[in-house]
């Protein structure tokens, strides 16, 4: 194990200060200042990137006990080391590149261990996971959690091997040339996989032949290297490789060098695939359990890789049949008496375990939090230290309820008991559904992680048993690369202020509000009073602009911290005669330069500015800001700018009658794209974090944040001429068709202007118009076109194939109303990787 003190020899960095204590070891590396959970022996990396820097969260840090510190800019240290008594850091000329080397020295810990490392385009997470699964019964492996594959993701992960694992098996994921030979250095592999090359990245490299040899960089040093002869690029890089590295090869047209020859066919049953493969002379046909060509290609890779170990054919068939989907992302799904079950179980291990903890943690909602976890199977750690481990993880995540399964976990009740104010046990997951009963679960949040002999799928399915197939899915993941993409496009130091009125924007208000506080916006707005108290009493903390607080809402707003916009002298004088009472929030006020909606105009200045004076020992403004009528259209240019010049006007005036300086905000997500010198001190935005590019200036830049979809209810044979639905709206047509039913209406959101082909939906990839008049809580839609309808088949209304924009003109409505309309019935889903 690495100490503090071994860290400026091995980095060729500066000890700054000495930790109190000198030979501390270094058990932990932390790179996010929110993720904390054991402070002993954390090492903090402060890394810097285009959007933050590592180095200002040392405060914080330090006084959550955190004492190892490894920073690369002494300038930028809070208060200088002085400041963090007790303390060791050490000053390095690259913060990423030390955390490299500090991997790398302790993969060289263990230098006979066998290492995979597996690249490519696509299917790296998938094959990693496989190969695990296909692998565990004969070894101890340390993988990467989740798709921790890039500069940082992969020491990270190497980090985590312990000497009691017989296999590592690593993803390395690379964006641009340079990248691979340092991921190389880290892993150390002794195997290698490539699993194909495709177009991602490409903008990165020269050309694909290019990329293929920087991918290749990754094997120089291994003994054996697996990869599909057929793909030509990849085997003509091979060719660059030493002599040293051996080649298991595989084809499926019959190229005369692979040692492994594939004839695939479809099984018998649809979902299967039957692969004829010969190998040393011997030939057997092994079923695969799927029948998409991705999940194919990556079976068959995982496949020679057994076969080279010599795993008997027989046994490699029980293990391929067993092979199971990779869920590769974490789900937060609505469930019984308002709880959320965070379905994880994706990854067994101590990582991911915290990784998954951590993500409960951040749920704001009120109410326990709930973990229901299995025995852990691969940490690699003895059972004493790993449950001890676990215990802690519980206790720092603030964990109040564990429901443990298996017999392993249950032989260390008592630290847990220790940890965990409320601990059940139970053998298996049979005695824990016995037990299990709706009653016993209320509006709290479920985390749900177990190994996969467990089978936990089935007590996710407990909880969700009276959720009907109608869903709005929000991808996490999209609106944060949404939320960054808008962050990269503000001057440094510009504020931001994120829209979350109407249930942020059909999203569902506080998940996206506790998301948007963990990635540090400066303030929200919503419309209402309660909209505000709801977010409060979900636990934000951040500032909350309330744009349309009534007057007898006033009271909230003191006792939830509200800030409200302040639009008029009504509103102003109702607001001063409040504050009689007790001290009120700041305000915000509204200025009118030509949307002509609410606001005070120019000429107002003269009666406002005074009476702001006389209060200026109560009433204090947080801000003004003013809304663009146009901002999305460039034939309103002209009037924008001149909105935008009266607001410099009387924000001048404003200012210099208060005497200090308020922040000043004027646009919205399209004025954000097309007034980039108007950004003042902050900016609002709104229907961009949900993935509509309301500008029309890039509209590929915005990943789609929300998908709505149903099931099909059932499917009918329609004979030519006869009518479907309310009023025989559906017309007669000369030909038979088939129609499927499904199980959304109007009273869901669906909007009735998509009647009769006013609108499509998607089913198997496929569009399909609606027909007849969309009825309250169905709709009907023509499938004739689509042969392999199922009922229970998804059919999603709008989401990626079927963008907001298309539809709403569709209609002759904005996205934002298609947004905003999704019934409260209608349940969330959140995804995230
Ligand atoms: C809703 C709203 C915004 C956000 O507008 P988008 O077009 O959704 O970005 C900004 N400012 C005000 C005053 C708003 O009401």
């Amino acid at each position: 194990m690495l100490s503090f003190a071994d860290l400026p020899a091995l980095t060729g960095g500066a000890l700054l200060q000495a930790p109190a204590e000198a030979a501390a070891p270094v058990l932990t590396l932390l790179l996010d200042s929110r993720r904390v959970a054991q402070a002993a022996g954390t090492l903090f990396v402060a890394l810097r990137g285009p959007h933050h820097d590592g180095h200002q969260y040392l405060p914080e840090l330090y006084q959550q006990g955190v004492r190892l510190f490894l920073a690369d800019r002494a300038a930028l240290i809070p208060g200088g080391v002085a400041a963090y008594p007790g303390a060791g850091f050490v000053l390095v000329a690259d913060a990423l590149t030390a955390l490299q080397t500090l991997a790398a020295a302790h993969r060289a810990a263990f230098p006979g261990l066998p290492v995979l490392a597996v690249t490519g385009s696509n299917g790296k997470t998938i094959v990693k996971e496989w190969l695990a699964q296909l692998l565990s019964p004969d070894e101890l492996i340390c993988r990467s959690p989740r798709s921790y594959n890039s500069q940082v993701g992969v020491p990270l992960s190497v980090w985590e091997l312990r000497p009691a694992h017989t296999l590592g098996i690593f993803e390395a994921g690379i964006s641009e040339p340079g990248e691979m030979p340092r991921l190389a250095a880290v892993i150390q592999p002794t195997l290698g996989l490539f699993t194909n090359l495709g177009p991602a990245h490409d903008a990165g490299f020269a050309s694909r032949q290019q990329k293929a040899a920087e991918k290749m960089q990754l094997f120089r040093g291994v003994r054996t290297l697996f990869y599909c002869h057929d793909h030509a690029e990849v085997h003509e890089a091979a060719a660059a490789l030493p002599a040293t590295v051996q080649r298991l090869t595989w084809t499926r047209h019959g190229a005369a060098e692979a040692q492994v020859q594939v004839r695939v066919e479809a099984g018998a049953d649809p979902g299967q695939t039957i692969a004829h493969v010969r190998y040393e002379q011997a030939e057997h046909p092994f079923t695969l359990p799927f029948a998409d060509e991705p999940s194919v290609e990556n079976a068959l890779h995982c496949l020679a890789v057994l076969l080279w170990r010599g795993l008997p054919a027989a046994e490699v068939q029980r293990r391929l049949l067993r092979l199971q989907p990779v869920a590769m992302r974490l789900e937060m799904k609505q469930a019984i008496h308002d709880c959320y079950v965070l379905d994880d179980t994706y990854n067994n291990d101590l990582t991911g375990l915290d990784l998954a903890l951590d993500a409960l943690r951040r749920q704001p909602r009120r109410g326990r939090h709930t973990l229901i976890l299995s025995d852990v199977l691969e940490s690699g750690l003895p059972a004493d230290e790993l449950y001890q481990r676990v215990a802690e993880l519980a206790r720092r995540h603030g964990v109040q309820r564990l429901l443990a399964v298996g017999p392993e976990i249950g032989r260390h009740a008592a630290v847990l008991r220790a940890a965990v104010p409320e601990c059940a046990f139970f053998a298996d997951t049979a005695a824990l559904l016995r037990w299990f009963q709706p009653d016993y679960f209320r509006h709290e949040t479920i985390l749900v992680k177990g190994a996969r002999r467990f089978e936990f799928e089935r007590v996710v399915t407990a909880f969700q048993r009276q959720i009907h197939g109608t869903v709005l899915e929000v991808n996490l993941d999209a609106l944060v690369h949404n939320l960054n993409y808008y962050r990269a496009r503000l001057q440094p130091g510009t504020r931001l202020m994120v829209m979350v009125k109407a249930f942020a924007y059909g999203s569902g208000s506080y998940e996206v509000a506790s998301l948007l506080e963990f990635h540090r916006v400066d303030y929200l707005a919503v419309a209402y009073t309660d909209e505000g108290v709801q977010l409060r009493e979900h636990g934000i903390s951040l500032p909350i602009m309330v744009m349309n607080p009534s007057p007898d809402s006033f009271a909230l707003l003191r006792q939830y911290h509200l800030e409200p916009e302040i639009y008029s002298f009504a509103r102003l004088r109702e607001y001063l005669q409040a504050a009689e009472d007790g001290p009120l929030p700041a305000i915000h006020l509204k200025l009118d330069t030509g949307m002509r909606r609410l606001g005070f105009a120019e000429d107002d200045l003269p009666e406002l500015l005074p009476l702001l004076q006389r209060h200026a020992g109560t009433l204090r403004v947080a801000s003004a800001l003013t809304h663009l009528a146009g901002a999305d259209e460039e034939q309103h240019n002209r009037f924008s700018e001149q909105q935008l010049a009266a607001f410099r006007r009387m924000t001048a005036r404003l200012e210099a009658a208060l005497g200090y300086p308020v922040i000043k905000h004027a646009l919205n997500s399209p004025g954000i794209m097309r007034f980039p010198k108007a950004q003042f001190d902050m900016v609002r935005l709104g229907i961009g974090l949900y993935g509509v590019e309301a500008a029309g200036l890039a509209p590929e830049a915005l990943q789609p944040v929300s998908t709505l979809r149903t099931t099909v209810s059932q499917l009918k044979r329609l004979p030519a001429g006869e009518t479907v639905g309310y009023g025989r709206r559906g017309e007669a047509a000369d030909h038979d068709r088939r129609i499927a039913t499904l199980a959304i209406g109007y009273a869901d959101g669906y909007d009735r202007r998509f009647s009769r082909g006013g609108g499509e939906v998607l089913i198997r990839g496929r569009r399909a118009p609606i027909i007849g008049n969309v009825c309250m809580d169905m709709c009907m839609v023509d499938v004739t076109g689509i042969a392999d309808v199922q009922e229970g088949d998804a059919a999603v209304l709008f989401g990626a194939g079927l963008p907001l924009t298309e539809l709403a003109a569709r209609i002759g409505t904005i996205p934002y109303e298609l947004l905003t309309n999704v019934s409260e019935r209608v349940k969330r889903v959140f995804v995230a990787e």
